[in-house]
């Protein structure tokens, strides 16, 4: 036996033994667990299940075991992420902190602030919100105002971010402040940390067309932010925002490879049932579906494929904006068949039948992620700028 090998027996042992029965099989969106001060587990065998993987630092598989993580290496990481699914593992975190934050502390934090903060974010005990848009700055990112005045040990924070996702939810927030009002805009920006119970800190919800308050406004009003709570260099904090956005995007096309919930080929079968030979009794359908799952599939190839470059420091910068264009794109994909799938039924909004419209809040969801992490239309023009080198691009 390879030590790969020997690895795979090991872990797949150890999953059988320890992975609860009501954490396999689909999980909605809505039933993810956060983490954080204040958590909320949908069972009590949730909460176990994120126990016994952050114990072990699988919640950041491949992050050094110094600050918590499972130091395994890329190989070993992808026969654990095979092993999950083998067993249809549910995640036991969903976190910001694991997909955005701790790369960016790996990369550029001090040696102080990660070991403060990364184990934590491993055994899910924090929850982080990220403030980067504002009203006034988007796509166009650089632009923020939100002003961070030096008052000496600490700077005072005045200034609106906008679409801040469970902000009201949130312990921390990594937050993009001007430092420097004087400087070209990317050059006066700095990257820094706080608890979102500080005082002068307001959230307030902002409704979805799904019906849902998933993110907020979010308020400062001569918050006192401490300098050691600054990552990266002073007026530098652009370098570090981009490097977190290229996780945030990675993280968000991830989405267009796995989707949520049931496979679309099992609903569309339980709502239209089979022919005589046993497949979808809708031809047309079932063609569009195996071309879904064919591209899902080849998708997941793909990030593979980069995730490994990226470990071999081979990846073009750009990259994650492939993936993130071709994951949302292909999540939006997924839930236009599945009410497609669920035809009329798909449509309804209330009642216990639908679950309050799941369906059709989920679909309406998926419109966001060609806008959440930065549009398809911006992803795009990094593309052909970075990528293809398109002349005038
Ligand atoms: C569900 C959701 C969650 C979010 N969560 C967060 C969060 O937690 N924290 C956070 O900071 N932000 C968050 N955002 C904000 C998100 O990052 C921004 O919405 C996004 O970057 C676009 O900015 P904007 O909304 O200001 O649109 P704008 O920048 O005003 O864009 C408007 C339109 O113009 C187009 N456009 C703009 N510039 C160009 C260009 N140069 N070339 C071509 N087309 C262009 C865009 O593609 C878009 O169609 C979230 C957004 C959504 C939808």
């Amino acid at each position: 036996m390879t030590d790969l090998e020997q690895f795979r027996a090991e872990t797949r042992a150890w999953l059988e033994a320890n992975c609860p029965a009501e954490c396999r099989g689909p999980m909605a969106d809505d039933e993810m667990i956060w983490g954080g001060r204040n958590p909320t587990f949908k069972t009590p065998a949730h909460k176990l299940w994120l126990e016994r993987m952050g114990a072990r630092g699988w919640t950041a598989p491949e992050w050094p075991k110094e600050y918590g993580g499972g130091g395994l290496s890329r190989e070993e990481a992808k026969v654990l992420a095979s092993e999950l699914r083998r067993i249809k593992a549910q995640p036991a975190l969903a976190s910001f902190g694991v997909w955005m934050l701790g790369p960016a502390l790996l990369a550029f934090g001090t040696e102080e602030q990660k070991k403060r903060f990364l184990p934590e974010i491993v055994r899910g005990e924090i929850r982080w919100c990220q403030g980067y848009s504002e009203p006034g700055a988007g796509s166009d990112l650089a632009s923020i105002q939100t002003r961070a005045e030096d008052r000496g040990d600490h700077w005072i924070v005045n200034g609106q971010k906008i679409w801040t996702s469970y902000a009201d939810k949130a312990d921390w927030i990594f937050c993009l402040v001007r430092t420097d009002p004087e400087a070209p805009k990317h050059l006066g920006i700095s990257f820094v940390l706080f608890d979102m119970k500080t005082p002068g800190v307001t959230t307030r919800p902002i409704t979805l067309i799904s019906g849902k308050s998933p993110f907020c406004e979010t308020f400062f009003d001569d918050v006192r932010v401490e300098k050691e709570n600054l990552v990266g260099t002073l007026n530098r904090g652009w370098d570090v925002a981009k490097y977190l956005l290229a996780h945030e995007r990675t993280m968000i096309g991830a989405m267009g490879e796995v989707g949520g919930g049931r496979p679309v080929g099992q609903v569309a079968m339980d709502a239209i049932g089979a022919d005589e030979a046993g497949r979808l009794d809708e031809p047309m359908l079932r063609a569009r579906i195996a071309d879904l799952e064919i591209d899902a599939a080849a998708f997941r190839l793909t990030m593979e494929r980069v995730g490994d470059q990226v470990k071999a420091k081979q990846a073009h910068p750009a990259i994650a904006s492939m993936l993130k264009y071709y994951g949302s794109e292909l999540n939006k994909r997924r839930h236009e068949l599945l009410m497609a799938a669920g035809g009329a039924d798909a449509l309804e909004w209330e009642g216990e039948r639908s679950h309050d419209g799941k369906a059709a809040r989920d679909w309406l969801r998926t419109k966001a992620n060609s806008i959440e992490g930065g549009t398809s239309e911006v992803q795009l023009n990094i593309i052909a700028k970075h990528l293809l080198q398109l002349p005038g691009a």
